[in-house]
């Protein structure tokens, strides 16, 4: 039976698949980026940031806007046969110069890009919230181990130097022990028409925006994981900006030691706010999470000493967690904010949706 050119097609593309997946990274070599996504954080933050990494290079772009994608290729030096399209991008399992797919994409569109990405044989750096759901958490999850690819979460803050020099302090003991952390971030949300305020594109409101932020600060300083929440929201649905998500959203997390974590994050206020008290003193960050320009005091006594913190391990919190990734691929460690790491994000921010819903508090 004569072979169809359909078929050797096929065969040539897994081949492509496997020699993509089982070529290990070389030491003497960045780690090559596809960007999925150039919106203003794709193109706007990221995109300039390889000029800061030791360890990673951009090396292709995925868009729906070719001409955006032609001048953002020929700014970043990024060939045009590395340029895909969304119905395209599925062709990246050939291109043996992309290593890593960094999904900086509408949040409902995480799961699919990712699953994508791991089955043409590429890592994945996803955005954050990794997901809309725990399913969807779950199913990139378990895409990107049956393709034996990294996955890993955009968690800027755990390579950001404020936000690193809080977390030993407090590890250390500077604060005592741990009684209260609270947290708010937000910021004004003015064009109804943005995608962030559309469920089927976002999943939520702020909670799923910023709220993400005072979810992981509860997490990262208090270094526990907590074990009930209660929730309740405050939005003016008659708004048009909040006719589909919600506005402002406050939790409360229990955790283990007796801790308590009250969070807040909300899209009619600007805030940016970590403080975290010990029955020692307190740490506190304002602003806390900011791509720069962030500050940091801790206080005993009511008297409060700004702290300057030691340099991060890379010029920028952009570039020391693109060059994360590519050093995980490299030694074979798994990322400090694996796909794991979002998965337990979701699940509470599941839990906090729940409870408002509800009006109970969630064991978790
Ligand atoms: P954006 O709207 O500026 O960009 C989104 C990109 O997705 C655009 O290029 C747009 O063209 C493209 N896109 C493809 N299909 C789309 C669709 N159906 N609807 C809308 N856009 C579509 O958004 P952004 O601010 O760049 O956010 C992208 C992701 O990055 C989000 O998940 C967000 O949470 C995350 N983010 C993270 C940080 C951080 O500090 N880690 C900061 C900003 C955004």
């Amino acid at each position: 039976m004569p072979i169809e050119r359909r078929d050797l097609l096929l065969a040539a593309a897994s081949l492509a698949v496997a020699s993509a997946a089982g070529r290990a990274l070389a030491a003497d070599r960045p780690a090559g980026y596809a960007i999925v996504g150039l919106g203003t954080y794709g193109l706007g933050v990221i995109a300039p940031q390889f000029a800061n990494c030791r360890h990673s290079r951009l090396t292709a772009l995925v868009s729906g806007d070719p001409a955006k994608a032609r001048a953002a290729a020929a700014r970043y030096g990024v060939p045009e046969r590395s340029i895909y399209s969304y119905e395209t991008f599925d062709q990246i399992a050939g291109n043996p110069d992309v290593d890593i797919v960094y999904v900086c994409l509408p949040n409902s569109m995480h799961a699919e890009y990712t699953i994508r990405a791991a089955k043409a044989g590429k890592h994945v750096m996803c955005e954050k919230p990794m997901a809309v759901s725990v399913a969807e958490a779950e199913a990139m999850i378990a895409a990107c181990k049956a393709a034996d690819r990294k996955l890993m979460i955009g968690y800027r803050c755990h390579f950001e130097p404020y936000n690193l020099e809080a977390m030993r302090l407090a590890r250390a003991g500077a604060a005592g022990k741990i009684r209260y952390l609270r947290s708010e971030h937000g910021f004004i949300q003015s064009d109804p028409s943005k995608w962030r305020l559309k469920r089927a594109l976002s999943g939520g409101g702020s909670l799923m925006d910023m709220g993400v932020y005072s979810l992981q600060a509860a997490r990262y300083m208090t270094g526990e994981e907590p074990i009930e929440v209660a929730a309740r929201e405050s939005t003016d649905r008659s708004d048009p900006r909040f006719a589909e998500v919600e506005d402002m959203i406050e939790w409360l997390l229990k955790f283990p030691s007796g801790a308590i974590a009250s969070c807040l994050s909300m899209y009619s206020a600007n805030q940016n706010h970590v403080l975290l008290m010990g029955d020692k003193g307190r740490i506190e960050l304002e602003p806390a999470t900011r791509y720069d320009g962030n500050r940091m005091w801790t206080g005993r006594d009511g008297r409060a000493q700004e702290i300057t913190p030691p340099p991060g391990p890379a010029p920028t919190q952009f570039a020391g967690q693109l060059d994360h990734m590519a050093q995980s691929i490299r030694t074979g460690a798994e990322p400090i904010v694996s796909g794991e790491e979002g998965l337990r994000d979701m699940k509470i921010i599941e839990a906090i949706y729940l409870s408002a819903r509800e009006g109970r508090a969630v064991r978790l």
